[in-house]
C-alpha cells in the first residue's frame, strides 16, 4: 500500500501546532497570575547586607538566582526578593572592596521556550494555512480523535444484490444480514442469533466491495466504509481513535454497516510483519477493533461487515468466536456467473445483434467480475476505435487478447534474426502442448511483439476451470514451458535470453510440487513453505525458513531435477516432431500468426506423446 507523506505530515503539523498553541495558553496564564506579586530585584551586594543583618528568611536557591521573604520590608514594597547569585570567591573579593555588584539573571524560562516555540508557531501555522484546515471543523486541528473525511456515511446506496453476479452463495448468505437490518428488533425478540462481524473473503475483483454496498443498500440503512490500509499511514493514536469514532457514530444511526474494507493491512498476526520491526500504531488500531468488537451488542443493530484477499494472514483473534465468526467466500465465478456477470456489464453498451455471451463468457476462464468489466469496456473502445455502429463478437476477442497478453504493438519490430528465433521458441511451446493432449488446447500461436515482455505468444485455452491439478498435469505444463528453450536449443547453436520468464514460471511449479504439494517422493508429505501469496504477488512475505540447511539442500535438488527431466522431455519431444517444427516455424513468419483451420491441420501432424522409461 503506498503511503502517503502528505497525510502523516499533516498530522504532524497540526499536531505540533496544537501543542505550542496549548503550551503558549499555559505560559501566560502563569505569568499574568504570578505578576501581581512581583519580588523586589536586589543587588547580591545588598543580599549580603541584609543577610549578615538578619533581615531575610525562607531563602530558596535556584539555578543562579536566590529568592525568599524579607521579615520587615519597607510598606508599600514587595515583602520577597531576588537576587543573583554571584560566586562566593569573587563575592568575598568584591565585598571587601565595598562595591555595589549583582549576577546576571538567568535567562528566564518563559524567554527561553518563546525562543522555541516562536519558529514552531510560524511553521506550524504557514503549515496550517498551506494545508488548509479549518480550526476546529473536522479535519482541523483541535478534532485530532475526531475521525477525518474518510469516515462519513452512505445514506442513500444505490447499489442492489442484481447488481452483483456470479455469487449466488456469497449473496444467500448476506440476505440474512439484510432482513436483520430491516427490522433489528424482531430478531432480538425472537432471540436470533445474528453474527457479529462477517469477513468477505476472496480474490481481488471478484465484488467483496460491491457485495458489502449492496447489503447496506438493500437494507436502506448508513453505509460507514473505511479501508483498513488508511489507517497504517496514520499517527500513533489516531487509528484508534477514528475506531472508536466509528462506531460511537455507527451505534448513534443504528441500523447500521460498518465496512472495513482490506481489513488484512490492519489485522495482520502480530509479529508477523517484516523482520524490521512492529507497527506500534497498527496494533493499537487493531487492539481498539478487537475490544470494540467485544464490546458491542449485535442487537444494537450495527452489523460489521469485513473484506480481505488474504485471511491467511489476518491475526487470529480477529477470527475468533465472537467476532469474525462469519465467514463468506466471494470466489471467481464459473461460466454460468460469468455469463451473468457479462449480462450485468453488457447493459451499458451497444452491441450487435444476435452475439452470443455465452460464447464470451468460455473463453474468459478465471476471469473476475472486475477483468469482465474490464472486457466489456475495452471490446466498446475497440468498436468506438473502428467507428463501428455496435460491438462485435471480434471486438470481444481482441479485447480478450489485449487483457490476456497485454496491448499488441504492431510497430515494434523485430530484427529479422530475432523473429526467426522468436518464431521457433512459440513453435516449441505449440508443438509440446499438443504433443500431450491433458494439457490446455492451443488456441493461437503469435509472434507479433505483445505488451512489455512477450515478444510472441502461445494463447493456450484451458479446457475448463481448474481447481485441482495432479502431478501429471504439472509436469506437462513445465513441460511446455520449457518447450520454448528446447526448441531454440535444437535448431540454434545457442539459447537465448526470451525463455526467462518461462522458465521463472517453471520453476515455481517444480518449487511448489517439492516444497508445499509434497510430491517429490524424497522429501515426503511434508509441506515445507506456508501457503501465502497466492493473491499479491509484489508483496514479499516473510516467514522464518522452518527447515535445515541440508533439506534446503535437498530441495534444491529436487527443484533442479525435476525441471531437468521437464526439459529433456521437452527436446525428445520436439525431436520426434522435428519436421513439424521447423515447418509450423516457416509458416509462423510468413503469416505472423497461426489459428483456427491452419492451426487444426498442424496440430493433426503431431502425434499424442508417449514417455517411455
Ligand atoms: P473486490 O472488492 O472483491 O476487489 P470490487 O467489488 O471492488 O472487487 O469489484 C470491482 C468492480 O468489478 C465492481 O465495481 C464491478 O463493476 C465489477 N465486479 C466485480 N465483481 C462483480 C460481480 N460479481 N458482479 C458484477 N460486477 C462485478
Ligand atoms: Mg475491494
Ligand atoms: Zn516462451
Amino acid at each position: 500500500m503506498p503511503n502517503k507523506p502528505g497525510r502523516r505530515l499533516r498530522w504532524m503539523g497540526g499536531n505540533i501546532f496544537l501543542a505550542a498553541f496549548l503550551v503558549t495558553l499555559m505560559l501566560s496564564l502563569v505569568w499574568i497570575t504570578g505578576s501581581n506579586r512581583q519580588p523586589k530585584s536586589i543587588p547580591y551586594s545588598q543580599f549580603q547586607t541584609m543577610l549578615a543583618a538578619g533581615q531575610l528568611d525562607n531563602l530558596s536557591i535556584g539555578d543562579g538566582q536566590i529568592t525568599g521573604g524579607i521579615k520587615h520590608p519597607t510598606p508599600g514594597e514587595p515583602d520577597k526578593f531576588v537576587t543573583n547569585q554571584v560566586s562566593p570567591a569573587l563575592a568575598q573579593q568584591l565585598s571587601q572592596a565595598h562595591v555595589t555588584f549583582d549576577g546576571t539573571p538567568p535567562a528566564s524560562g518563559l524567554a527561553v521556550l518563546l525562543g522555541w516555540l516562536a519558529p514552531l508557531l510560524f511553521f506550524g501555522a504557514l503549515w496550517y494555512f498551506i494545508i488548509g484546515g479549518r480550526l476546529g471543523g473536522a479535519g482541523g486541528v483541535l478534532a485530532t480523535g475526531k475521525s477525518k473525511a474518510r469516515v462519513y456515511a452512505e445514506n442513500d446506496v444505490k447499489v442492489r444484490f442484481a447488481d452483483v453476479a456470479g455469487v449466488d452463495e456469497a449473496k444467500e448468505e448476506l440476505k440474512e444480514v439484510v432482513n436483520f437490518l430491516k427490522d433489528p428488533a424482531s430478531y432480538s425478540r425472537l432471540g436470533a442469533h445474528i453474527p457479529k462481524g462477517v469477513l468477505l473473503v476472496g480474490p481481488p475483483g471478484t465484488g467483496k466491495t460491491l457485495l458489502a454496498r449492496a447489503v447496506a443498500g438493500e437494507a436502506a440503512v448508513p453505509f460507514f466504509s473505511i479501508s483498513g490500509s488508511e489507517f497504517v499511514e496514520m499517527f500513533v493514536g489516531v487509528g484508534a481513535a477514528r475506531v472508536r469514532d466509528l462506531f460511537v457514530q455507527a451505534r448513534a444511526q443504528a441500523p447500521a454497516i460498518i465496512f472495513i474494507d482490506e481489513l488484512d493491512a490492519l489485522g495482520r498476526a502480530r509479529n508477523a510483519g517484516l523482520p524490521t520491526g512492529g507497527n506500534d500504531e497498527k496494533e493499537q488500531t487493531l487492539n481498539q477493533l478487537l475490544a470494540e468488537m467485544d464490546g458491542f451488542d449485535p442487537s444494537s443493530g450495527v452489523v460489521l461487515l469485513a473484506a480481505t484477499n488474504r485471511p491467511e494472514i489476518l491475526d487470529p483473534a480477529l477470527l475468533r468466536a465472537g467476532r469474525f465468526d462469519r465467514q463468506v467466500l466471494v470466489d471467481r465465478p464459473d461460466k454460468t456467473g460469468r455469463i451473468q456477470i457479462l449480462g450485468i456489464h453488457i447493459k451499458k453498451i451497444k452491441l450487435e445483434p444476435g452475439i452470443s455471451v455465452e460464447e464470451i463468457a468460455s473463453l474468459t476462464p478465471g476471469f473476475t467480475g472486475a477483468d469482465l468489466a474490464n472486457l466489456v469496456n475495452e471490446a466498446a473502445l475497440l468498436a468506438t476505435r473502428r467507428q463501428a455502429e455496435a460491438v462485435t463478437l471480434a471486438d470481444f476477442q481482441a479485447a480478450i487478447e489485449r487483457i490476456i497478453a497485454g496491448l499488441e504493438k504492431r510497430n515494434r519490430l523485430l530484427v529479422p534474426k530475432e523473429r526467426e528465433i522468436v518464431a521457433h521458441h512459440e513453435m516449441g511451446h505449440a508443438i509440446t502442448a499438443m504433443a500431450l493432449p491433458d494439457t490446455d488446447k492451443v488456441q493461437k500461436i503469435s509472434i507479433i511483439p505483445h505488451g512489455i515482455a512477450a515478444l510472441g505468444y502461445t494463447i493456450q485455452r484451458p479446457s475448463d476451470d481448474r481447481f485441482l491439478m495432479n502431478r501429471k498435469e504439472m509436469q506437462d505444463r513445465m513441460t511446455v514451458l520449457l518447450g520454448g528453450r528446447a526448441a531454440e536449443s535444437l535448431i540454434f547453436p545457442d539459447v537465448s535470453t526470451g525463455a526467462a520468464d518461462d522458465l521463472a514460471r517453471a520453476t515455481d511449479i517444480a518449487r511448489a510440487m517439492v516444497a508445499r504439494y509434497g510430491m517429490e517422493p524424497s522429501l515426503g508429505q511434508t509441506s515445507y513453505e506456508p501457503q501465502t501469496q497466492h493473491y499479491l504477488p509484489g508483496a514479499p512475505d516473510w516467514h522464518p525458513r522452518q527447515y535445515s540447511e541440508a533439506t534446503a539442500a535437498k530441495i534444491d535438488s529436487a527443484v533442479h531435477d525435476i525441471i531437468e527431466a521437464a526439459f529433456s522431455r521437452a527436446q525428445a519431444i520436439l525431436r520426434a516432431n522435428i519436421l513439424v517444427l521447423r515447418e509450423g516455424a516457416r509458416e509462423l513468419l510468413h503469416e505472423e500468426t497461426i489459428a483456427d483451420a491452419a492451426l487444426a491441420k498442424l496440430a493433426e501432424k503431431v502425434p499424442a506423446w508417449e514417455d517411455k522409461d
